[in-house]
């Protein structure tokens, strides 16, 4: 009897595979970062080929470690880093170029080119989005008039295009013989191509991005049969069943599946989900509209999204190209060591700013600097910077949803820094809540795929599941909140302006 799922989290630093039994407990963990490849200023790439190696790795491990065979697994989901594109070839399974990571801000001049006269929202009351480099829509655009043949061998219906959902789909289920092209809306929601109403692919957008048909998934739902694991697999004839995007799969994993539930995971960057329902609601606070999830034949769920781009990873920027800490839990011993930031504000601008804001002329800035600062000072304002733009998607989402959220649901690797979330309650006024599994990317693919072949009834056995582990509430000011939240505003403002003709 099969008593347990597998998740596949095929996240941006690292791929994991993790099984889970029935009360949503973890039961192993195979883990392996990948590469991360900076060609040039504001390109960022992963090696595909790496990336699935390491995803059969890690369902090795995760297998020996639990001691546990195919037989005992009844089924495997996926999630993944969204909106990050592959483009390989059909035949021999060869990515045509490395993934561009969804952080890529190389496309920026097709990013302008389509926007045109209309401007960035010229498609957004179809998808949802609007034009940006963060999207997968655009890096199609750049590998097809950028990399060699590419375009021949596309309009020759040679290449595929997916996220590392599809990536990982089509390869587990037989590669060139005989793989499964497909996609769930989650992930479809994130290309620029999706209409939110119908769940189709949009001709008209296609044909004005120049890239064609033949090259995309197939959209399902994010819980449904979609093929099995091929025979030379460990996992071989097991039903892959479950595909969400990463921040929707953490929803999901939250149990957060109703119109005014939300979650915000905090991992590389920061990404606010708030549910609502199967209503379609376009933000007039600079937040996307995107799919929360579809099971099976039912009607899809909607939500709005605030996206942060720079959060966890400015810790391992401290890490790695500064080099004041040797591992990120350090950062916290560091910031706690002064009193409060000395004054210094970071905007971690790296690749302009996302939402609100969506400002691609932006780039990073520490404001405030005096002789006074150490980076002890430095450490404590990149934490906090996380906060601080938390806030600021928070005030979005009230904005847009006319009721103001009465707590928040975090998960994510930095929920573990306790001097952070203290910080993110004072600045927000309102609780913040951790749930005893903040595994919950993975254990949301988990639930999709358990779902779809009957391993969970419905989403009540999956609510009787979440637990709360830890809550923080807020010890803050009122004056010292907005005086933090003034000078903060105030230091963003510092960030804008700077890309020019000349700085790129
Ligand atoms: P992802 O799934 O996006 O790869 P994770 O949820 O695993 O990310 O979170 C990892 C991120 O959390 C890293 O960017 C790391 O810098 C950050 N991080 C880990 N531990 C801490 C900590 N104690 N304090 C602050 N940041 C941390």
């Amino acid at each position: 009897m099969a008593d347990y799922v597998i998740a596949i989290d095929q996240g941006t630093t690292s791929s994991r595979a993790i099984i889970f039994d029935r009360k949503g407990n973890i039961v192993s963990v195979g883990q392996r970062e990948h590469e991360q490849i900076f060609p040039k200023p504001g390109w960022v790439e992963h090696d595909a080929n790496e990336i699935w190696r390491n995803v059969q790795e890690v369902i090795g491990v995760a297998l020996a470690k639990a001691d546990l065979t195919r037989h005992d697994i009844a089924s495997i989901g996926i999630t993944n880093q969204r909106e990050t594109a592959v483009v390989w070839d059909r035949k021999t399974g060869k990515p045509v170029y490395n993934a561009i990571v969804w952080q890529d801000t190389r496309t920026q001049a097709i990013v302008d080119r389509l926007a045109g006269d209309e401007g960035v929202d010229r498609f957004k009351s179809i998808v949802g989005l609007p034009l940006a480099t963060y999207f997968s829509g655009t890096k199609i655009v750049w590998i097809l008039e950028n990399v060699e043949g590419a375009r021949e061998r596309a309009e020759a219906g040679d290449l595929l295009f997916g996220t590392t959902d599809s990536w990982v789909l089509w390869n587990l289920t037989g590669g060139p013989e005989g793989g499964v092209h497909a996609t769930d809306v989650t992930n479809a929601s994130r290309t620029l191509f999706m209409d939110l109403e119908t769940l189709e692919w949009r001709d008209d957008i296609l044909e004005a991005f120049d890239v064609p048909r033949s090259m995309l998934p197939k959209i399902c739902s994010s819980s449904e049969v979609y093929g099995v694991a091929e025979n030379s697999s460990l996992l071989r004839e097991t039903p892959v069943s479950g595909i969400l995007g990463d921040q929707q799969a953490a929803t999901f994993g939250q149990a957060a599946f109703d119109a005014g539930e939300s979650k915000n995971t905090y991992g590389t960057g920061n990404f606010l989900i708030f549910q609502t329902g199967t209503e379609i609601v376009h933000s007039k606070n600079g937040l996307l509209t995107t799919v929360g999830y579809k099971i099976g034949d039912e009607p899809a769920h909607y939500a709005l999204e605030g996206s942060i781009a720079v959060t966890g990873s400015l810790i391992q920027w401290l890490r790695d190209s500064l080099g004041i800490i040797s591992s990120a839990p350090e950062v916290e011993r560091l910031a706690a060591s002064v009193e409060d930031n000395g004054g210094v504000y970071f905007v971690p601008a790296f690749s302009g700013l996302y939402a609100p804001y969506w400002r691609p002329d932006a780039r990073g800035a520490i404001v405030g600097m005096t002789r006074f600062v150490n980076k002890s000072h430095i450490a404590r304002a990149a934490l906090e910077a996380t906060a601080f733009q938390t806030r600021e998607v928070l005030d979005a989402v009230n904005a847009d949803s006319g009721v103001n959220l009465e707590e928040l649901k975090v998960d994510g690797g930095m929920t573990a820094n306790d001097a952070l979330m203290q910080f993110q309650a004072d600045l927000l006024g309102v609780p913040v809540v951790r749930p005893m599994i903040t595994e919950t990317t993975a254990l949301g693919a988990a639930y999709a795929a358990g779902l779809a072949v009957g391993f969970w009834q419905g989403l009540d056995d999956l609510r009787a599941n979440w637990q709360e582990d830890k809550r923080w509430t807020s010890q803050m000011a009122d004056e010292e909140r907005d005086r933090q939240m003034r000078l903060w505003k105030k230091a963003v403002t510092k960030s804008m302006d700077w890309v020019d003709d000349d700085v790129k």
